[in-house]
């Protein structure tokens, strides 16, 4: 049986994970220091193949037995979260990834670290494939998740290339659907929120920036693969369907039923213009591709964040 460590293992994706490799057969350590993970994402889990430890992975990390995977998924993901814990998000990216990997040395684990579309920035080249190098703004206010998620690649590569671990990138984009935390400031949490309390959606800008939305088990479908292959150069995981975030307001209505009205508030320092991933090297060497169409993936989150908020369904 695969022995295997997820930090962030209490996240929106890190509990899907978790989900995901016990059904697989792997027995699961979960790490999570909780600042902005939840234990209500894993209370569900009953198995004897999992635990718990509450640990901050900026800490040195220390596991007892052997690990075949660890996955690397501790990290603020929301931008007003990396906003609101500028130094924990560099130093989880920094120094969490440099002991996730020295504990991955150690045991000789595989290693994959949870990147980001954000080491594009706000891009030059569109779509973005992985050899795009990328548009950040190293000072402004995104930079401390951008550059500690760069930082992380780099030496991620650099303990592939020098100790020759076998070590894998995902380059994640947009992602949603249950478990994202309903205040956690990102469009389609706060879109729905506002849209099923009847409350305005704030488009930011004039609304005409673009993403794609991939929804989370496709996502952690692409993941696992990546997780087995022979791949160590960075691999970008997403929905290609690329769309205005009006477009995606006015799908949220449409879902939701609601007659709120779509208002413009400013649109936040260094939000990039466009965002759509290039996908043929996952559907190459992963023989990996979305399946979960929006209509299909904003019911089940629609039906999460009904049940937060204690709406009932009809
Ligand atoms: N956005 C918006 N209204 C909101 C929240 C976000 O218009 O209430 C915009 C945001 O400015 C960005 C896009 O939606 O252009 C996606 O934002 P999100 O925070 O979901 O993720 P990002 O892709 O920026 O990391």
């Amino acid at each position: 049986m695969p022995r295997t460590l997820i930090t962030g293992g209490a996240g929106f994706l890190g509990s899907h994970l978790c989900d995901y490799l016990l059904n697989k057969g792997h027995e699961v350590i979960c790490m999570d220091n909780l600042i902005t993970g939840s234990l209500a994402n894993i209370e569900h889990i009953k198995s004897k193949q999992f635990i718990f430890i509450k640990h901050n992975v900026t800490n040195f990390i220390d596991i007892d037995g052997p690990l075949d995977f660890i996955l690397h998924f501790a990290s603020p993901a929301s931008p007003i979260d990396y906003l609101e814990f500028p130094i924990p998000t560099l130093k989880v990216g920094s120094l969490g990834t440099h002991n996730a990997l020295g504990l991955a040395k150690k045991k000789k684990s595989v290693f994959l670290i949870a990147s980001t579309s954000e080491v594009y920035g706000d891009p030059l080249v569109h779509p973005q494939t992985e050899d795009y190098w990328g548009n950040v703004n190293p000072v402004g206010p995104r930079g401390v998740y951008d550059e500690a998620k760069r930082f992380s690649e780099a030496i991620t590569m650099a303990y592939h290339r020098y100790h020759k671990m076998n070590t894998k990138i995902v380059r994640i984009f947009n992602t949603y659907g249950p478990r994202m935390r309903i205040n956690d400031g990102r469009a389609i949490p706060n879109f729905l929120k506002q849209a099923l309390t009847g409350k305005e959606l704030t488009a930011y800008g004039d609304g005409s920036q673009t993403r794609s939305f991939c929804y989370v088990s496709d996502l952690i479908e692409g993941i696992y693969r990546l997780l087995i292959s022979n791949i160590n150069d960075p691999v970008n995981i997403g929905n290609p369907v690329e769309m205005t975030i009006q477009q995606m307001a006015e799908k949220i209505l449409q879902a939701t039923k609601s007659h709120s009205k779509i208002s413009y508030k400013p649109l936040p320092e260094d939000d990039p213009k466009v965002r759509q991933p290039n996908i043929d090297k996952a559907v190459k060497f992963l023989d990996w591709r979305p399946q979960v169409k929006l209509e299909e993936g904003l019911k089940a989150t629609m039906e999460y964040f009904k049940c937060q908020l204690g709406i009932k369904s009809l």
